[in-house]
């Protein structure tokens, strides 16, 4: 293993969110020796979307066998699958365990970061006013952290209580309420049979149903619990076989492919299995192909609905009035309190952060059109910047974490190629990001998103965005090594009092130098006060 040396001394890092991808990247920096990172977190406790998300039902719909990082185990020999404050402990131990607390700064938001081409630093801003000058900045913000409620007439008119699902108001009591639940995806689905098991009435507006699959058996029965106990390898093998079984069932379903049908059989069995009422089973009934939005994987959601104190409302939501809310239809829903389970602001990467780039490019701009990046994690133009879970990273049907682990494994051999010799930043090269983009445009066109339906995957012009569109072998073999051919480095640039003689600044020649010729003949990153071993609090 190289050591990671730039000119004697370590990196500096500041990671931007504390979830899987913040915390993963941030137990790998200190693997490989770089102590001098600091972690900024806007909430009050490290976690991300495990933190946010509170709901009653919370939880994952993963076995916790798989989902969880490869070097720290999390697996529940009793329990298939972990409930949300589950996952949260997990993430705190691990915070605990490999000594992340002293390099976290929790309500610390960040408000923006900037390039500054003088000395190859990013400079990132809080919104307390915060300033951190550091060599490389990541983002592990996720995806889903930033809540989605429509914009629906007459919204303030409403008396009652409102809340989304990932800011749940556990102040508000729903026993004997009469409440509405709008949405119908996988929060919905989990939040819905806890709701209907207290409240006097439920409401559930649904626009377009989810296909639903069971969730297998979420206690393991006797003889695995004593095999797990016996045999602890078999974990690691049961590991393997649900990352496995996901990949060769789940995978083909995306691209139409072998499992699409007998996935749509199951779930329509599933559906006239638990729910009797034909003109119910009518309306649950999806009519785009399966995969096209994420597929809800739930055996307790269909039953809720068949409750005699639900009601599934399909009409449109035409308004919202100071007692409930009123359908196209004509009918007021008389509610106490309204749930939006209307999902997250997905495609609207990194907002509200502003992020300028060299040439004074501003993120938000190039991506006016939808987010992209060079393997979901570098742009170019954005030295040293690196995203993890970035545009089309994210899965639908395997371990999310299996993902960030490859991103992470990639961005640390990034930083060791600028370490031994290189200087300058590290940036991908704009005809690799558009090649790379091309060919993700190609399998994106082979799979079922492309379908007419509607989703958190894509922008409202129909560009995807979010998910992966090929199997996670292919992307954990894209990232087994750093393609040195796409990155160049970008030398610094001197500020405009020090141009060159002929007035012109020196780095547009300079950029785009190739790797891994060391380069010798770029100026030397010019000592800065800010680059010391550890970040500058100003
Ligand atoms: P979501 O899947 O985006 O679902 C949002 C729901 O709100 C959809 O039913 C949507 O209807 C509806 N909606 C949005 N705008 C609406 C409007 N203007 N009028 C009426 N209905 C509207 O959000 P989510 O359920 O929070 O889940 C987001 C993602 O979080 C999931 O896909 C999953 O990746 C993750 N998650 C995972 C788990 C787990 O078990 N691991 C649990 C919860 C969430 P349309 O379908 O018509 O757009």
């Amino acid at each position: 293993m190289t050591t990671m040396s730039w000119a004697g001394r370590t990196p500096t890092v500041a990671i931007v969110g504390s979830g899987f991808a913040g915390l993963g990247m941030a137990v790998r920096l200190k693997q490989a020796g770089v102590e001098s990172f600091t972690i900024l977190e806007k909430g009050a406790e490290v976690g991300g979307v495990w933190r946010d998300n509170t709901y009653p039902g919370c939880g994952g719909d993963v076995p916790s066998h798989l989902y969880s990082y490869s070097f720290e185990k999390y697996r529940s020999t009793s329990q298939r699958y972990p409930a949300q404050r589950e996952i949260l402990g997990y993430l705190q131990q691990v915070a605990e365990k490999y000594g992340l607390r002293r390099h976290l700064r929790l309500n610390c938001e960040v408000a923006s970061a900037r390039y500054d081409e003088s000395t190859g630093t990013w400079t990132v801003a809080t919104v307390g006013g915060e300033r951190h000058t550091v060599d490389v900045v990541m983002f592990g913000v996720g995806q889903l952290d930033r809540p989605h409620v429509p914009d629906f007439a007459g919204r303030e008119a409403f008396r009652g209580v409102t809340f989304h699902s990932a800011r749940w108001d556990h102040d508000r009591d729903l026993t004997g309420r009469d409440v509405a639940v709008i949405g119908t995806g996988s929060s919905a689905a989990q939040l819905v049979p806890q709701v209907a098991s207290q409240a006097r009435r439920l409401y559930v507006f649904q626009r377009t149903p989810s296909w639903v699959i069971p969730k297998p058996r979420e206690r393991f029965g006797s003889p695995t619990r004593l095999a797990f106990g016996w045999f602890p390898a078999l974990q690691a093998a049961y590991r393997c076989g649900v990352y496995l079984a996901a990949e060769a069932v789940l995978w083909p379903v995306v691209v139409g492919g072998w499992s699409a049908s007998p996935m749509k059989w199951v779930a329509r069995r599933h559906l006239a299995r638990q729910v009797p009422d034909p003109r119910l089973r009518r309306q649950l009934t999806p009519d785009y192909p399966i995969g096209c939005k994420r597929i809800v994987i739930d055996s307790s959601f269909y039953p809720a609905l068949s409750r005699p104190n639900v009601e599934l409302v399909t009409a449109k939501i035409a308004r919202m009035t100071d007692t409930g809310i009123q359908t196209e239809d004509g009918l007021v829903h008389r509610v106490d309190t309204i749930v939006y389970a209307t999902g997250f602001r997905t495609t609207e990467f990194l907002a509200p952060m502003e992020i300028v780039g060299r040439d004074g490019r501003k993120l938000r701009e190039e991506w006016k059109d939808g987010a992209q990046a060079y393997l979901g994690m570098a742009v170019s133009h954005f030295p040293n910047l690196f995203l993890l879970h970035g545009p089309n990273t994210i899965l639908g049907h395997n371990s999310n974490i299996f993902m960030i682990e490859c991103q992470v494994r990639y961005v640390i051999e990034c930083l060791r190629v600028l370490s031994n010799g290189h200087r300058g930043s590290l940036e991908v090269r704009p005809e690799a990001m558009a090649d790379y983009q091309r060919r993700l445009d190609r399998s994106i066109r082979r799979t079922v998103w492309r379908a007419g339906c509607q989703s958190w995957y894509k922008t409202d012009a129909g560009r995807v965005t979010n998910p992966w569109p090929r199997s996670t072998v292919r992307y954990w073999w894209s990232l087994r090594q750093v393609d040195r051919a796409a990155f160049h480095t970008v030398p610094t640039r001197p500020a405009a009092a020090n141009l060159s003689r002929s007035g012109a600044p020196p780095a547009a020649a300079d950029a785009g130098r190739l790797l891994p010729a060391p380069d010798t003949d770029t100026p030397a990153r010019p000592a800065h006060p800010d680059r010391s071993a550890t970040l500058t609090r100003r």
